[in-house]
């Protein structure tokens, strides 16, 4: 263990177990890490496996959160939104919106007035401003819809994101746990015991660390007691959110964001070239967070929404795609559940004595605040370890993303490899930045890419992505990793499966 000035000489494995894998324990797992915190953390399922894969997908502020007049979060997330597309320019980037004006639902000077503060809540550096726009006859939305306005926010591969928030703390020496659940945790002695079920063999360990973070999402109370034995400081609040995927309503590289009757809105968002990600909606839910679908109704109102809107006409018969996650919200109270809010709090418990082995427990928060939520963590760790750096990932890009931009990278990669085909190289570039040398340094051309799976994928990724980035299923590839499930036929799929099998054969559950 580095010497971090830790108060008492406690011998502990760690000195911090993150227990969820999600985007708000990767981050906390990075940032510890690289603070010179001997880090391990434990996820039950797939990285990512959970809510912060089921997203829309969108660093921003949350102009609706300005009705509610959440300004702080709004202004915190705008800042971090500007952060975030400099320090990610791989898997993130800019978006455009465009807001159809509907006069009945919400008044011009109303919307006007939310577009200048959002504009102007945080410095903007990379987005661009918002302005009113005229809707003329090649618009794809229906006629009596002729103005509106455009502003800026950001876009995220969400799934990616996590993995290469693992992929960051792993290069800082934290242990990566995938498939591994945290089955009890007590305190003893000034120290965590933490017990861990590998999902996989079944083989239990126990580890035990100075300070534990319970980073569990929908499941940050239910840890409290079924694993920890005691009582949550929060109530959550687990709203379900559902999105379709359809064939692509518009050309335009634009997304909209459509206002519904019932005050909600709907983010129709171009996605994989040729299809539109649709949603959300707001469910409370109180089933298994780990088994969570679309219903009837959600789908009936996306669709609703979507074509009271857009001159093309979509049937549930065209969703080629949906996807439900269960939102863990701070219990504020509010009845509407798409009116709770957004924000995260943090939870420093020392135990009854008052210095007993610290729990973190993070409650609520969004893609977009990972980066400091993270930080706020593990700046609550410093009572433990006085001597641990000082905050670092504000201005640090995040694995694969040192790069100028996505074009002089693609630029950078077309020289390099002139024989791969643009599509490939387009989404290598956005999928992994400089990572994507990993598999591609060394080959001449596709045959050195080994055994063509389908469409844009080949072996060497798949093994790239086991041995680097702890795929072990066909669907961590399809879903997570990449969004190659919506362009593989069942055919490809059971080839990819095979030599899945085969390269998992030649590696032990724990490599
Ligand atoms: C429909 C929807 C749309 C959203 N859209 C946006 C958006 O556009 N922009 C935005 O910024 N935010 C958005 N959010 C919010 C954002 O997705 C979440 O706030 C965020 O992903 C929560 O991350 P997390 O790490 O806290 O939780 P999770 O991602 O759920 O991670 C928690 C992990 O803990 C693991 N776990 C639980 N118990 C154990 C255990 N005992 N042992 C080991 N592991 C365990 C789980 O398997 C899970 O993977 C959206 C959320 C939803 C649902």
């Amino acid at each position: 263990m580095l010497d971090i000035g830790a108060k008492d000489a406690l011998d502990a494995d760690f000195d911090v177990v993150v227990i969820g894998g999600g985007v708000n324990g990767t981050g906390i797992a990075l940032d510890a890490a690289g603070r010179g915190l001997k880090v391990l953390l434990c996820e039950m399922n797939d990285l990512g496996g959970a809510t912060s894969s089921a997203s829309s997908k969108l660093i921003h502020g949350g102009l609706r959160y300005l009705e509610q007049y959440d300004f702080g979060l709004v202004r915190k997330a705008l800042k971090e939104r500007e952060r975030l597309l400099r320090n990610a320019p791989h898997i993130m980037r800019p978006l455009r919106f465009r807001l159809p004006h509907r006069p009945h639902l919400r008044p011009a000077w109303m919307i006007r007035a939310g577009l200048f503060l959002y504009d102007n809540l945080a410095r903007r550096l990379v987005s661009g401003p918002s302005h009113a726009i005229r809707f003329r006859e090649k618009s794809p939305l229906k006629r009596e819809m002729h103005c509106g306005y455009e502003y800026s926010d950001g876009w995220v591969d969400d799934a990616r994101l996590v993995v290469l928030l693992a992929r960051g703390a792993k290069a800082l020496g934290a242990e990566i746990h995938p498939r591994t659940k945290c089955i009890a945790a007590r305190r003893e002695a000034g120290i965590w015991l933490v017990t861990l079920r590998n999902q996989q063999t079944g083989e239990v360990l126990t580890r035990s660390c100075r300070t534990l973070v319970n980073a569990t999402g929908p499941w940050v109370e239910s840890l409290f007691r079924e694993v920890i034995d005691s009582s949550s400081p929060h109530s959550i609040r687990l709203v379900k959110g559902s999105h379709i995927v359809v064939p692509r309503l518009h050309d335009a590289p634009e997304a909209y964001i459509l206002q519904n009757q019932d005050g909600r809105i709907v983010f129709v968002i171009p996605f994989e070239d040729v299809y539109s990600l649709v949603g959300t909606t707001d469910v409370d839910f109180d089933g298994d967070a780990t088994d969570v679908a679309i219903s009837r109704d959600e789908i009936d109102y996306l669709l609703s929404v979507i074509n009271a809107h857009f001159m093309t006409q979509t049937t549930s018969n065209e969703i080629v795609w949906s996807y439900s996650g269960v939102r863990p919200l701070m219990d504020d109270d509010t009845t509407k559940a798409q009116m709770a809010s957004r924000d995260y709090e943090l939870e420093l418990d020392v135990g009854q004595a008052g210095n007993e082995a610290p729990l973190l427990s993070v409650f609520g928060g969004k893609i977009t605040t990972y980066r400091i939520l993270s930080e706020a963590a593990v700046d609550h760790l410093r009572g433990t370890f006085p001597g641990m750096g000082e905050r670092w990932t504000a201005r640090n890009p995040l694995p694969g993303g040192a790069i100028e931009s996505i074009d002089a990278f693609k630029a950078e990669l077309e020289a390099s490899y002139s024989w791969l085909p643009n599509k490939m190289l387009s989404r290598f570039a956005r999928s992994y930045g400089t990572l994507c040398h990993q598999f591609l340094s060394g080959c001449q051309s596709l045959d050195d890419l080994g055994q063509h799976i389908g469409d844009t994928l080949y072996e060497a990724e798949v093994r790239y992505l086991v041995e680097l980035e702890w795929a072990r299923t066909s669907e961590d590839i399809l879903w997570r990793r990449s969004k190659l499930g919506l362009h593989l036929t069942l055919k490809e799929i059971a080839v990819l499966e095979q030599i899945l099998e085969s390269i998992l054969l030649q590696k032990t559950p724990y490599d």
